[in-house]
């Protein structure tokens, strides 16, 4: 860490307050959503505003201190943060504007989703997240961005018009299709390795309500529903989505008692077009086998947003993993039923992402992000509070993802991969788009500053930092 006098200097010159082990408040800011991830910071800035992150860029360059950037703190890997450095933690910059004349929703980098929803929906906008409200806007967009409205309206970098940056040597520039267009490239699904963003300014959606919800069948019904299932979303229209789930019923409302803690398989629907084409749309899925529970329904889409927040509060234990799918043959399906049917833990579950509808519309070269060509974004997740259960959750998690992988297209989505899943598998999951962000890497962040992520190596750097 820099000496006493410089970091006296630039807490100083903060807004924000600048915390250190022993801090009040430095055990609660230090901890992410991940309760696995148990990191100590040497320093965490909590940046009031953009010249507060000028100001950390530019003390950890100083200093040599690695650095994390914290958003939502969401990351299952706990990329928000890291042992001994300096956290930028951006969560007090979470402003959200909406423009009902523009269209457009400008949001701050440590802003949630919960709070885009809320400021949105006001003007009967929306632009597309992911499926809990509390997960943070700046690494779910730089990831990429796969939730409900992927279909409709492709993933939230399809819908990102300009991002206000803070590069590694403390310059701030705004990336767009007109100002740094090779920056504005690799943030579309680079992740956090360019550089710090303040704010995103998204195009919004008229959407407003949706009908939405879970339908969920017995287990004896999950493989001919995989199958239906995979036959109908890769072509369906695409005003609806739908992400398939295997899980175990929550013990409570508005699930019936009977169904409560049974292993089932679902899928969560979301209806964003003309309510009088609903049913016209939905008649292919009639055809699926009787479900034993469907609570498909008009919703505020806020609330299909923050449906699932109460079933995963922050402070489980949480272990992922992740594959891109091409194509869901019947000897994959066998293997998913195999394994799905056998939840560690009540709340461990596995999710196929839609990866089709408008997001493949986009080509595979033209944003950082390769993967339009896949069909779904699998994730096989294992959750729980207790830390006693973390083996046996991560053994089914392992397992599981052996006996697909084979069946997989090769990578994976970043925003789903924990944080040791090593340089082969970030170069496997960007594919042909991984050497041309490299050369943006070497423009922007020759010397691997912004390297707590799935970490992007500068080109041409022959003995750069290597990701923390
Ligand atoms: C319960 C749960 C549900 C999820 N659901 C979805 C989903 O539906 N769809 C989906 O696409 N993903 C989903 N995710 C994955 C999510 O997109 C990633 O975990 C993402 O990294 C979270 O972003 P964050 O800002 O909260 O994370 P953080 O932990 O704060 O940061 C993650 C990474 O992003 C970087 N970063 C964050 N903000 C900025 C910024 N402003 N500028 C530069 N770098 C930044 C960080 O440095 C770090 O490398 C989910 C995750 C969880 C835990």
């Amino acid at each position: 860490m820099g000496n006493a006098a410089s970091m006296e200097k630039f807490k100083a010159g903060l807004r924000g307050e600048l915390l250190q082990p022993g801090s009040p408040g430095y055990d609660t800011a230090r901890k992410v959503y991940n309760a696995m991830i148990d990191r100590r910071p040497a320093l965490i800035a909590r940046c009031k505003d953009v010249a507060d992150v000028i100001a950390s860029v530019r003390f950890a360059g100083e200093t040599g201190m690695l650095t994390a950037v914290r958003g939502g703190g969401h990351n299952a890997g706990g990329l928000g943060i890291c042992d001994d450095g300096l956290v930028i933690d951006l969560s007090s910059m979470n402003g959200v504007r909406v423009d009902p004349w523009a269209k457009t929703i400008r949001v701050e980098g440590g802003c949630t989703w919960g709070g885009v929803d809320h400021a949105s929906h006001a003007f009967g906008l929306a632009t597309p997240a992911g499926i809990l409200s509390t997960t943070g806007v700046g690494g779910l967009t730089l990831g990429g961005g796969l939730g409900h409205l992927t279909r409709k309206c492709g993933l939230t970098i399809d819908n990102l018009l300009a991002a206000d940056m803070v590069l590694a040597d403390g310059r701030f520039v705004t990336a767009s299709a007109e100002q740094n267009p090779d920056l504005f490239w690799a943030v579309r699904g680079g992740g956090g390795n360019f550089g710090i963003v303040t704010s995103f300014l998204f195009r919004g959606h008229p959407v407003h309500t949706v009908l939405a919800g879970p339908t969920l069948w017995e287990l004896e019904h999950a493989p001919e529903v995989l199958q239906r299932y995979r036959d109908f979303i890769n072509t369906a229209p695409e005003e609806i989505n739908g992400f398939f789930l295997f899980l175990s019923v929550p013990p409570g409302p508005p699930f019936p008692e009977p169904l409560h803690n049974r292993k089932m398989c679902g899928i969560v629907w979301c209806y964003a077009g003309p309510p009088d084409r609903f049913e016209e749309t939905f008649r292919p899925v009639r055809r699926f086998p009787q479900p034993a529970f469907d609570m498909i329904g008009p919703m505020p889409y806020p609330a299909l947003q923050s449906m699932f927040d109460g079933l995963y509060p922050p402070g489980q234990q949480w272990y992922w993993k992740a594959d891109f799918i091409k194509e869901l043959g019947d000897e994959a399906i066998r293997l998913h039923v195999e394994h799905g049917s056998k939840l560690p833990t009540p709340q461990s579950t596995m999710h196929l992402y839609p990866v089709n509808g408008a997001a493949r519309r986009v080509e595979g070269n033209a944003t950082a992000w390769s993967y339009r060509d896949a069909t779904w974004a699998e994730v096989i997740v294992g959750v729980d509070p207790d830390p006693s259960n973390n083996e046996r959750m991560t053994r089914w998690a392992n397992a599981y993802w052996n006996a697909l992988h084979p069946h997989s297209a090769g990578g994976a989505y970043v925003n789903f991969m924990m944080h040791d899943e090593g340089q082969e598998r970030v170069k496997a999951t960007y594919r042909g788009n991984y050497e041309r962000l490299a050369k943006v890497k070497a423009m922007y962040d020759p010397e691997n500053f912004f390297r707590v992520n799935q970490n992007i190596q500068p080109a041409g750097k022959k003995s750069s930092r290597s990701a923390a």
